[in-house]
């Protein structure tokens, strides 16, 4: 068996120790006789997995008791329409950062419900920096501040927290889990898991506690964050398989070191990477230098008619789903945590040697 070097964007690579893991434990979990799948979810092997689960991930984000933890579906786009139905009262405003793809879908969404103000965007130079705070136009009275940290399809990440005095509402979808990240400066998190958390179908959201219960009565109970919490997230099946394999992935993170000593490794990776692009004269990166991503590296090469080769010739070389997102072309590579440092050795020697053959 060989396993490729995946720079999916999402769904992305899961750690190899965590798939094996979950290979062993497949047809006959801790001598039960039946898989995790096939479990019913409020069985006690499930509800240990899932405490087990939310417990692990407290521990390595410091997530304290003034926050729920949900595991919900729908992923990151339904978040964009449960956020303001939960958070934006009628007759209020909610204040949006726009940086990207993400950001703009997730204020489209948000204007079904209410007011939105967009307190700054990027739109101008094609989505390739962070507007400084300084220059936003924050309303008087928002329900709540929306931005991303980490622009996916663009590889724009922030490198401050915004500073507001109303509740931070954060889609950390391709960045959570990547570095320390101090929860008490925010409202409310979420990221669908595709990314850097377990396979897709899983979302996750981390709420102050104080900001649930005001959604209105039309609110659907499905969509409405206090029937998760009210519920462990089992208000109706969730989905097990997925949470489970996040709890696995989450035990991993801390068996690595924790998110300081990922952090580090995920820095070197992503140095190396835009090191080698900036002085190579043939591939560029089109994101201001001091808010260009961690997790997601988009490149172009010198001469675009090149792209088809320069993907076929690295699937032939075992580095997969370096396509850029298809409304922006060019490459990307998505170096999560579950891409090993090898993987980004190898990328780099590859573009290395496919430069000199046509540059
Ligand atoms: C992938 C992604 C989304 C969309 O996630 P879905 O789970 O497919 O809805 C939203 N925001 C960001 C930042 C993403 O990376």
């Amino acid at each position: 068996m060989t396993r490729a070097f995946n720079f999916c964007a999402g769904p992305a690579a899961l750690p190899e120790e965590v798939l094996k893991k979950a290979q062993a434990e497949m047809l006959d979990y801790a001598g039960r006789g039946l898989s995790v799948m096939e479990m019913s979810h409020r069985s006690a092997e499930f509800v240990a997995i899932a405490a087990r689960a939310e417990q692990d991930l407290r521990d390595l984000l410091g997530i304290s008791d003034d926050y729920a933890v949900l595991f919900v579906q729908g992923g990151a786009s339904q978040q964009f329409s449960m956020v303001p139905m939960n958070l934006l009262p009628a007759g209020g405003v909610a204040d949006y950062v726009n940086t990207g793809q993400w950001s703009s879908k997730a204020i489209k969404e948000a204007q079904r419900f209410g007011d939105v103000n967009v307190v700054a965007s990027s739109k101008d130079k094609n989505f390739s920096y962070v507007p400084s705070q300084s220059d936003w136009a924050p309303s008087k009275n928002a329900a709540y501040l929306h931005y991303t940290p980490n622009e996916t399809i663009g590889g724009v990440e922030y490198n401050f927290t915004p500073q507001t005095n109303v509740p931070l509402v954060a889609d950390y979808s391709s960045s959570i889990l990547s570095r320390p990240l101090d929860v008490s400066k925010f409202g409310l998190i979420y990221a669908g898991a595709q990314k850097n958390i377990g396979p897709a179908g899983l979302t996750l959201v981390i709420v102050r506690k104080e900001l649930l219960g005001h959604a209105s009565n039309a609110v659907p109970a499905m969509l409405n964050y206090k029937t998760f919490a009210d519920n462990d997230s089992m208000y109706n099946t969730p989905p097990t398989y997925g949470w489970y394999l996040a709890g696995l992935v989450f035990a991993w993170l801390k068996e690595q070191g924790g998110l300081q000593a990922i952090g580090e490794l995920n820095q070197r990776k992503a140095d190396k990477l835009y090191g080698y692009i900036d002085a190579s004269g043939f591939y560029s990166n089109p994101v201001q230098v001091d808010c260009r991503s961690l997790m997601n590296i988009p490149f172009a090469l010198a001469d675009d008619a090149l792209d088809r080769v320069f993907l076929k010739e690295a699937e032939q070389a075992g580095l997969l789903n370096l396509a850029g997102h298809r409304s922006v072309g060019g490459m990307r590579a998505s170096i999560y945590n579950a891409v090993p440092e090898a993987a980004v050795d190898a990328l780099i020697d590859f573009m290395k040697d496919f430069a000199k053959r046509n540059g």
